[in-house]
C-alpha cells in the first residue's frame, strides 16, 4: 500500500470529527483497530465494517477516499493490504458520512476522470472550457458555452481544434490547413512489426487500432499475435484483427490466421458503449 502524502495529511478535515450513531441500526460495529486509520489519528467514532469486512470510521474512510481520488484512481479500493475490494460509491457515501460538499468534490473529481478516460472530452478553443462530444464520429462540435457568449452557433473541430470554418466532404478532416488524423497518419505509415516465432504475419504492420475502442496499440510481443487493449481490456489479434477467441477457433495461437493479415487500417473504429 502506498503512504500518505504529506498532501494528503493537509487534506485532513480540520472540521470537527464525523462519528457514527451508535444507534444506527444499519452498521456493523466493532472493536479494536480502525482498518483505515492509516496516519493513526486514533478517531474517537466507534467502527464500522464495510463489505469486505475491514473496519472504518467515517474520517480513515473519508481520508482514504480522498487520498485515492487525490492520487488519480477512479475507484474506492480497500486500503488493507492483500484486500482489493472496491466499494460502490453508494457504500462510501453512507459509510463515510460524507458532506453535500464532500459528496460534491468527489462526484466532480470522479466525473472529470471518468470523462477524461472513457469519454471524449477537449477544450474548447473558444473559452478553453472542457466539452464533451456525444456524436463520436463527427468531427464538427458545437461549444454551447461561446454560442451563447457570441450569440451565434459556434462550432469548432474535433481534431485540429480550431474554429469550423466551411463544411468539409471529408469525414476525416474539416478545411482548416494541417487538419488531418494523427492517428491514421501513424496506422498508414509504421512500419511493420516484428514477429519470432509467430508464422504468416508479413506485411502487419507494428501500430493497429484496437477493433473495439480504435485506441492505438503498437505491437511489442514478439512471440504472440493477440494482444490485450490497455483502454477498453478486449483481447484481440493484431494480425486478422478479430477478437483473440474468435481467431483461435480457426487458427493456432502462432500459425497464420484463416484470414490472413488484415491490411492496414484506414479509419479508427469507434467506442461504442
Ligand atoms: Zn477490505
Ligand atoms: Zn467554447
Ligand atoms: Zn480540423
Ligand atoms: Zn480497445
Ligand atoms: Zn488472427
Amino acid at each position: 500500500m502506498d503512504k500518505m502524502t504529506a498532501k494528503q495529511k493537509r487534506h485532513k478535515s480540520s472540521k470537527k470529527e464525523k462519528c457514527y450513531d451508535p444507534n444506527d441500526p444499519t452498521l456493523r460495529f466493532v472493536d479494536g483497530d480502525d482498518d483505515m486509520d492509516f496516519l493513526c489519528e486514533d478517531y474517537k467514532s466507534r467502527r464500522a465494517l464495510m463489505s469486505c469486512g475491514h473496519s472504518v470510521t467515517p474520517m480513515s474512510l473519508t481520508n482514504w477516499c480522498r487520498y485515492l481520488l487525490d492520487k488519480g484512481e477512479s475507484s474506492f479500493v480497500c486500503g488493507q493490504t492483500g484486500c482489493n475490494a472496491v466499494w460502490p460509491f453508494d457504500e462510501v457515501c453512507k459509510m463515510a458520512l460524507l458532506t453535500p460538499e464532500e459528496i460534491h468534490y468527489f462526484e466532480d473529481t470522479l466525473f472529470h476522470r471518468v470523462a477524461k478516460d472513457y469519454l471524449d472530452v477537449k477544450s474548447c478553443p473558444g473559452c478553453k472550457s472542457s466539452v464533451i462530444r456525444t456524436e463520436l464520429d463527427n468531427l464538427r462540435v458545437c461549444c454551447t458555452i461561446c454560442s451563447a457568449d457570441k450569440d451565434r452557433t459556434y462550432e469548432f473541430c474535433w481534431q485540429c481544434l480550431k474554429e469550423w470554418r466551411r463544411p468539409s466532404q471529408c469525414t476525416d478532416r474539416c478545411a482548416n490547413d494541417g487538419c488531418f488524423n494523427k492517428s491514421l497518419e501513424v496506422l498508414r505509415t509504421c512500419p511493420g512489426a516484428v514477429f519470432r516465432d509467430v508464422k504468416g504475419v508479413a506485411g502487419c504492420p507494428s501500430v493497429r487500432a484496437c477493433p473495439t475502442c480504435g485506441f492505438l496499440v503498437e505491437h511489442n510481443k514478439a512471440f504472440c499475435k493477440s494482444l490485450v487493449c490497455p483502454r477498453c481490456k478486449v483481447k484481440f489479434c493484431f494480425v486478422c484483427l478479430k477478437l483473440f477467441e474468435d481467431c483461435l477457433k480457426s487458427s493456432p495461437p502462432y500459425d497464420p490466421c484463416s484470414t490472413g493479415v488484415a491490411p492496414r487500417q484506414t479509419s479508427i473504429p469507434v467506442w461504442r458503449k
